[in-house]
């Protein structure tokens, strides 16, 4: 999610947009423009402009349900083919998520009722060409709040609608298993997707591509949370590592890099203390900025939560992917630093885990 541009915070959630729907900016932009030149150019602007908020309007129909259930978002990240609201923790029962994951369409289905409403109830055909500067603003507005809740609808994650059929199979089958077929159901709408892509609307293509991804990430994220559940910091953590003191240089990292395979080079004081995490891709960066003489202090990361070695993996992983960490330090209740949780051992432990899952077998 690093490719989009933080634009703003609505009610403690950061509204992202994806670089990709600049992009889409651009190609609307210039279709109009050669139809009729700037005048139609600047309709298609003011056209954008209100899809933009439309897609936004879906959003918050997600952040607002979620939150009648205690659950905060973040951040909401805005993609040309529609928004990701990403929820802090999901709702605790599958009705909950059924009744988040449907209040996005829900919002794009009051909107082109109100809007075909205002137009007196016809839209002119043509209008779902959204390229097409010959059809006025409202009908095709009408019409693509249409498609919206459609195509949100498609049984696939990161659709709504893969959600609605997940939250349908895990009061079934249990969230695990759940989330499982409904990825697999989600891969396989993908190539279905991308056949119809290859013989028409190259779209799809890029429509199933991005449904592929997302339905391997999310049974991804859950075998994570599956395998975590229940271990404790201290079971999964890097215990020997190389740590730097404050008064250290990046000439000093430096050396930690070459001798060690670490990546991540914890800043620890005299009594132990994390002070923070200097990390290979910072520490390369400041060293061809600044120079080797860099004090660690100024390059660090200073942000960097602790937790106690009996608190649980689960904890670690949740902050980590939260704020994007390089790692998570672990202490021994007194604030000496006994460990390190890092996104890289966590992925290790997964390897063995699916290793022992699969002799078992
Ligand atoms: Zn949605």
């Amino acid at each position: 999610m690093s490719w989009s541009i933080p634009i703003g915070t609505v009610k403690g959630t950061v509204i992202r947009i994806h670089i990709t729907f600049f992009l889409f900016l651009l190609w609307i932009g210039a279709a109009y423009h050669a139809q009729g030149g700037w005048p139609a150019a600047l309709e298609g602007v003011v056209f954008l402009s209100l899809l933009f908020l439309c897609v936004l309007l879906h959003e918050f129909g997600h952040v607002f349900a979620a939150r009648r259930y205690g659950v905060r978002t973040p951040d909401i990240t805005l993609l040309p083919i529609g928004g990701v609201a990403r929820l802090e923790r999901l709702p605790e029962k599958p009705s909950q998520e059924l009744v988040v994951a449907l209040a996005g369409p829900a919002v794009n289905l009051v909107i082109a009722a109100l809007l075909y409403a205002a137009l007196g109830g016809f839209v002119p055909a043509g209008a779902a060409e959204v390229q097409n500067a010959g059809i006025d603003v409202l009908s095709r507005l009408a019409v693509v709040n249409l498609f919206l809740a459609l195509f949100n609808l498609i049984p696939a994650f990161p659709m709504d609608g893969g959600r609605v059929l997940r939250a349908v199979l895990a009061s079934r089958m249990g969230y695990v298993r759940g989330t499982q077929v409904a990825a697999s159901i989600g891969q396989a709408v993908a190539i279905g997707l991308g056949l119809l892509g290859l013989f028409g609307n190259p779209m799809l293509l890029f429509i199933a591509l991005f449904v592929y991804l997302g339905a391997s990430s999310e049974a991804h994220a859950v075998q994570m949370r599956e395998i975590t559940h229940g271990v404790v910091v201290s079971d999964a953590m890097v215990t020997r590592f190389e740590t730097l003191p404050p008064s250290g240089v990046l000439e000093d990292a430096v050396q930690c890099l070459i001798r060690t395979t670490q990546h991540e080079f914890p800043v620890v004081d005299g009594a132990g203390t994390l002070r923070g995490v200097l990390t290979r891709d910072d520490l390369i960066r400041a060293l061809r900025d600044r120079g080797p003489d860099t004090p660690v202090l100024e390059v660090m990361r200073p942000d960097i939560p602790v937790i106690h070695r009996h608190g649980k993996l689960e904890e670690a992983l949740r902050l980590m992917q939260e704020k994007s960490l390089p790692a998570v330090g672990v202490d021994d209740g007194n604030g000496r630093l006994v460990g390190l949780v890092t996104p890289e051992n966590v992925g290790e432990m997964m390897m063995v885990q699916a290793a022992r899952h699969a002799l078992r077998r």
